[in-house]
């Protein structure tokens, strides 16, 4: 006779998925989260390394949630602390966070939750930590696990090295129970090693991810019109954000100029900017008011919007390092993006200035200009090589890459054969070599020698003052190419000079001259190939992105539709647009379009909190949108499986908001309300508006009072608006949103459409 033993009802790999799915609302762990997991539950240290995108913070953010325990997150910068503190909180999940930037009254509240044992996460700057005695305080206050994030930055070999970080080297001496896990999406080996010996990880375990990022298209342009290719990679991702990078301030201010001038809404920001203006473009980007930024790198860190499609480099950047580093602000929602590098040989040379210069100014040690140096060849050596780009980074970082067809990645230039060879190209460069002989004076030994500039213009036939001055007019090449664009054709120049075929001095005056590779092409005993990009098709996400998350077509009309919508929100919860849904999460309402809350429960990345908080919301203005255009809703799941027992059902009312009613009718204030319900201010003051329209009550003034109420309907009334934003701007932010928007439901007897 055989026994079947019942399943354990809660094997942790079950209380795992519960948890993912009651809060986040996803159906599994990835394969290394659950490594992670599990080694935090084992009470073990580990390193966690994982590209941008990967999803760390659930490595941190799930275990309490088991073990019922506190852990303490240590992060580095404040704002995105604040971050990660609302996204949790919309989630229902118990959090705070200590830092400078905190009033004395939420700290107070900070410090009795934490001693309560109600808070599942802490959030700290590493300052902070050392500050008074907390760090002392931490094992009577039931921590058991401190997780460091972005860990690189204790690294002096890293490329965000934090002289705070630096103490966290005492952390595993002065409490040895803890158990410590770093994370970090730095994928070189060096720093990785500094980062397990700075924190004295005990015996460690090291979850290693793939630094390969499948859903990003790489590619490298040749730069031949910088403004006109901007825009036109811009125009591809429209329905997200871009980044534009360049090397200067200047740069990023005349770019913007530009792109504004074709009617595109785009902002510079640099370091060099008042701070007030870098925190509005911040803000304005976050909450998906702002699309395109022109940007040094000084605009990155900090910065978590989730869908930014596109990540352009106006130039090359210094390093593969820093490429990886920004290029990984594409995508990381898992859906496809772009990262397009507009490539002049002329780049690397600005950058050897550069760094020459500041070695000059900073007496650098010799070999630390050396390795810089070495570094800038190594990402030349990439960009202008003619390899996968996947599998060129891959390999850089030291892991080997296997593309998914033997047709390549799919998703970089190169595998796209989107470099062509221009047609008659040794006659080209024969032409250009020809002129910069001639220029010279013609006598090898003694040249005379010109920058590109000077030579362009001399092949593009233009008699302008300089060249008359110096008879160049009559030169023989004069106009031979006059048919090429000017930016083609230094580009030919920058090409030519980047295999050898022509040199270019260093230094101030960058002229150039022949070298013997140069003489074997005019003499025909050599071929040279000039290369041009061919017109990028169609956006790369309608081309194969084969790694990217969820290929399954969906509305694109009622898409943008509950953007809008998230937008509002994030306005008027104050928060970063992403953190109210990821675009996959949109995206999956747009092909699913549940019109039930219980169907909404189901779309991958709805957890049970957001169902209450937003359901009624989203599901509302579906219906709405597939109505008008006959479209079917509450289609089958797409990737989730599983099912959730939400307990109200469609069309009536949650037990949440039949409570905030019954509370209402008692004339309760909305910060008493949500207390008492459990849901922000934000979700109250929208069932506050249900209400008022549902049961219509003689006043309102519990929630508005008489004066703001006059001024609110006065003003509706002056400007002539139904709407609720004109409202809100007219009034210059001096009325919230949400006031608005319940004294209009009031005076016109049912909530405003639209924003
Ligand atoms: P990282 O910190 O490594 O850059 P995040 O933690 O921000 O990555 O996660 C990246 C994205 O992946 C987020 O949009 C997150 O919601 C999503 N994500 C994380 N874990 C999962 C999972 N198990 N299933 C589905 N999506 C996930
Ligand atoms: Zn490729």
């Amino acid at each position: 006779m055989t026994t079947t033993l019942p399943h354990p009802v809660h094997s942790i790999p079950d209380r795992i998925r519960d948890v993912l799915l009651k809060y986040w609302g996803f159906d599994a762990v990835r394969p290394l989260q659950n490594e992670a997991i599990s080694a935090t539950l084992a009470h073990r240290d580990s390193l966690v390394v994982m590209p941008t995108g990967g999803g760390k913070s659930l490595c941190y953010q799930l275990p309490p949630l088991l073990t019922g325990q506190t852990t303490l997150v240590i992060s580095p910068l404040i704002a995105l602390m604040k971050d990660q503190v609302d996204a949790l909180r919309l989630l229902g999940y118990p959090t705070a966070a200590l830092n400078s930037s905190q009033s004395d009254e939420e700290t107070l509240q900070t410090w009795n939750d934490l001693r309560a044992g109600s808070l599942r996460l802490v959030f700290v700057s590493p300052e902070r930590l050392f500050v008074g005695n907390l760090i002392d305080r931490l094992p009577e206050l039931g921590i058991t696990h401190i997780a460091v994030d972005e860990a690189h930055c204790i690294s002096q070999w890293g490329h965000d090295f934090r002289p705070e970080y630096r103490r966290l080297s005492d952390l595993r001496s002065r409490l040895p129970k803890v158990s410590l896990q770093a994370l970090t999406a730095t994928a070189t080996p060096r720093v990785r090693e500094d980062i397990a010996q700075q924190l004295a990880l005990k015996n460690p375990v090291n979850i290693v991810g793939v630094f390969d990022r499948p859903n990003l298209t790489y590619r490298v342009h040749q730069r031949t019109d910088l403004v006109g290719q901007t825009i036109e990679a811009v125009e591809r991702h429209k329905d997200g954000a871009t980044i534009v990078y360049c090397i200067s301030r200047k740069d990023t201010e005349s770019l913007a100029d530009d792109l504004k001038r074709h009617k595109l809404k785009a902002a510079a920001y640099h370091a060099g900017l008042a701070v007030s203006t870098r925190q509005r473009v911040q803000e304005h980007f976050k909450q998906e008011r702002l699309d395109v930024v022109v940007a040094t790198v000084a605009f990155g860190m900090g910065i978590d919007r989730s869908n930014v499609r596109c990540v352009i480099h106006a130039a090359m950047p210094k390093s593969v390092e820093a490429y990886q580093q920004e290029t990984g602000r594409a995508g990381r929602d898992g859906l496809p993006a772009e990262c397009l590098l507009l490539y002049s040989a002329a780049d690397a040379m600005k950058w050897s200035r550069i760094i020459e210069l500041s070695a000059k100014e900073h007496e650098t040690d010799p070999a630390q200009v050396a390795h810089q140096l070495h570094l800038l060849e190594e990402l030349r050596r990439l960009v202008t090589g003619s390899r996968c780009r996947h599998r060129a980074l891959s390999e850089y970082f030291g892991q080997e890459y296997t593309p998914a067809s033997g047709a390549g990645c799919g998703a970089c230039d190169i595998c796209l054969h989107e470099a062509e060879a221009v047609p008659e190209s040794t006659v080209i460069a024969q032409k250009i070599l020809s002129c910069v002989f001639r220029a010279a004076g013609c006598d090898p030994d003694r040249p005379l020698n010109y920058g590109a500039k000077h030579i362009v213009t001399i092949l593009r036939g233009r008699a302008t003052a300089e060249v008359t001055r110096r008879g160049h007019h009559q030169l023989s090449t004069f106009g031979l190419l006059a048919d090429v664009p000017a930016d083609t054709l230094s580009n030919y120049i920058d090409q030519l000079v980047d295999v050898g075929a022509l040199g270019r001095e260093h230094g101030q005056y960058p002229t150039l001259y022949l070298t013997s590779l140069s003489w074997e092409v005019l003499k025909s005993k050599r071929q040279v190939e000039l290369r041009a990009t061919r017109a990028t098709q169609a956006a790369p996400e309608s081309s194969a992105t084969p790694g990217a998350e969820s290929a399954a077509p969906f509305d694109t009309g009622l898409f943008e539709r509950l953007r809008e919508l998230r937008r509002e929100l994030a306005t008027q919860f104050g928060v970063p647009a992403y953190i109210i849904f990821g675009d996959a999460a949109l995206q999956d309402m747009s092909r699913v379009r549940p019109t039930s809350l219980e169907t909404f429960g189901r779309v991958k990345g709805v957890g049970e909190r957001k169902v209450a908080e937003f359901g009624e919301r989203f599901t509302g203005v579906i219906a709405e949108y597939c109505q008008s255009r006959n479209l079917s809703t509450n289609n089958g799941p797409t990737g989730g499986t599983l099912r959730r027992a939400i307990r109200s059902t469609a069309g009536s009312k949650s037990p949440a908001k039949m409570r905030s009613f019954e509370m209402f009718d008692q004339r309760r204030s909305i910060e008493e309300v949500a207390k008492e319900v459990g849901l922000t201010p934000g979700t109250i003051h929208e069932h506050l508006a249900h209400y008022i329209e549902e049961r219509k009550p003689a006043n309102i003034h519990t929630w508005v009072d008489p004066q703001t109420y006059e001024l609110i309907t006065t003003t509706a009334r002056k400007i002539n608006a139904d709407r609720l934003k004109p409202v809100f701007e007219h009034l210059a932010g001096l009325v919230p949103y949400e006031k608005i928007r319940i004294t209009l439901t009031h005076a016109m007897g049912s909530r405003p459409k639209g924003v």
